[in-house]
Order: structure tokens, then C-alpha cells, then sequence
């Protein structure tokens, strides 16, 4: 095997295995992710490892910036908002197009799979994993019943942020055990105007759970960038500091967010 053809497969491998950490919460949100760290635990080089890294970046998994490192990405109410902007917008599309398309079989299939997703979502202590993966092919699988190929691969592409940002810890108040449930019943039944609302209704629940997770990490955005205004000078930073200071100076997290996000979307 030459160098290239080796230095593809090892990248290839990092990037399953980071993937994995990261969408399990082993690597949380904000994380500081060492290259040199990760390349000594992988016994691999740095190459591949930053090969990996750069398409999880592409991914919207990581974020990096020059001088100041790589992390798990923090998304702010911004990122949130416009990621559930075009979910919405591909969701009720492959909603009305899976009621009207999809074959009896099809429609079978998706409702073993949200009788399972639905069981999974309530243990409070069952393999968060499974239940992401399995959540991402039964919405998945919508769109690809739909046979509109374009769709798909926009929809595949999105939802590898939403289960990351799912992957913070469960609120007290988790939703109804049916939701899914309740979901495909609608869209099982081939009317496409009511497969469109309830999943406009499902994306609008989830965006609401989302910004209540993720609370904390807007908070933490509008600290940093304050603790940024008030350190810039200070040349011996931790690393994180370090990272999160380059993160804020860049303007992108000092913009106030509103106190309660989800509860003002409650309010709309
Ligand atoms: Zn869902």
C-alpha cells in the first residue's frame, strides 16, 4: 500500500471513530479535541488525523480556526434556528411526497420503526446511541421513500448536526412516548396536506427541545465573549480559553440571545 492509499484508510478510520465519540457525547459540545493527543492514542500521524477532522468540520461536527485549535462545535441560537429552518423546509416536503408515493410495504416498515424509536426515547437509561441512530434512519427513511434522490442527500446531510446537538443530557420533562408513533399514522394514511402539518408540527417540537438543551451553551457563548473583551492581552491561556476566546473574537457568539429562547418560542 503506498503512503496516499494509507493515509486515506487511517483518515477514514479517525473519522468513524470521532464521529462515534461525538455523537455518543463521549466528546460533549465545546470539547477541545488535541491532534497531537489523538494521533498518539490512534498510533497514527497527525495527517490522517487532521484529514478526519477537516471533513468533520465539513460536516458542521467540529469547528477549528487557525492558531487556536479544534473542537466539538458549540452552536449558537443563530446555528439552531437556521439548521430547524431548512429541516422544516425538507421534512414537509418528504412528508406530503412519502404519503403519496410510499408503497404498503414502506409504510409498514416505518411504523415498526417508530414503535421501537418510541420505546427507546422514554428509557431514561438505554443506549442513547441506538436510539439517535435509529431516530436518524426512521426520518431517513421518509425521505428516501419518497425516491426523490435530491432530497435525500440534502436531508442526510442535516441531520448529522441535529443528533449531535440531541447528544447534551435529556431535560426532566422529555416528550410524549408516541411521537413518532403518532407521526407516521398521519403520513401512513396518504393524505399529503395532513402529513405536511404534522410533521411541521414534529420539527417545531423538536427545535423547542433543542433550544432547551442548549440553553446553557448559549450562555456559556455570551461569558466567553465577555471574558474575551476583558483577557485578549493575556498571553499564558488554557487551552480552552484559548480556543473559545478565538471562537468569540470573532463576533459570531457576542451577539445577545434572548434570556429564554425556548420559552419565547413557547410564546409565539
Ligand atoms: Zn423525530
Amino acid at each position: 500500500m503506498n503512503v496516499s492509499k494509507e493515509n486515506i484508510s487511517l483518515a477514514g478510520e479517525a473519522y468513524v471513530i470521532l464521529r462515534e465519540r461525538i455523537l455518543r457525547g463521549k466528546l460533549p459540545i465545546g470539547k477541545v479535541i488535541s491532534r497531537r493527543k489523538l494521533a498518539g492514542e490512534l498510533g497514527m500521524s497527525m495527517l490522517p488525523v487532521s484529514e478526519a477532522l477537516m471533513r468533520l468540520e465539513f460536516e458542521g461536527l467540529v469547528e477549528s480556526r487557525p492558531r487556536a485549535g479544534t473542537r466539538v462545535k458549540i452552536p449558537t441560537e443563530e446555528d439552531v434556528r437556521g439548521h430547524y429552518v431548512v429541516r422544516e423546509a425538507l421534512e414537509v416536503e418528504a412528508a406530503k411526497l412519502f404519503a403519496e408515493k410510499a408503497t404498503p410495504q414502506e409504510r409498514a416498515e416505518l411504523q415498526r420503526l417508530a414503535t421501537r424509536v418510541d420505546a427507546l426515547s422514554t428509557q431514561t437509561d438505554g443506549d442513547r446511541f441506538l436510539f439517535l441512530s435509529l431516530h436518524e434512519k426512521l426520518h431517513r427513511r421518509i425521505a428516501e421513500c419518497t425516491k426523490c434522490q435530491p432530497l435525500c442527500d440534502a436531508i442526510e446531510k442535516n441531520h448529522v448536526l441535529a443528533s449531535t446537538w440531541l447528544c447534551t443530557p435529556k431535560p426532566a420533562s422529555a416528550g410524549p412516548s408516541h411521537r413518532h408513533q403518532d407521526l407516521i399514522e398521519v403520513l401512513i394514511k396518504g393524505d399529503a396536506q395532513a402529513a405536511a402539518e404534522a410533521m411541521r408540527e414534529h420539527v417545531a417540537y423538536a427545535l423547542k427541545n433543542t433550544l432547551q438543551r442548549l440553553e446553557p451553551y448559549f450562555q456559556t457563548h455570551e461569558a466567553n465573549a465577555e471574558t474575551y473583551v476583558r483577557s485578549s492581552k493575556k498571553s499564558a491561556m488554557v487551552e480552552t480559553d484559548a480556543v473559545a476566546e478565538s471562537f468569540a473574537s470573532e463576533g459570531r457568539s457576542v451577539k445577545r440571545s434572548p434570556r429564554n429562547p425556548a420559552k419565547q418560542l413557547a410564546n409565539k
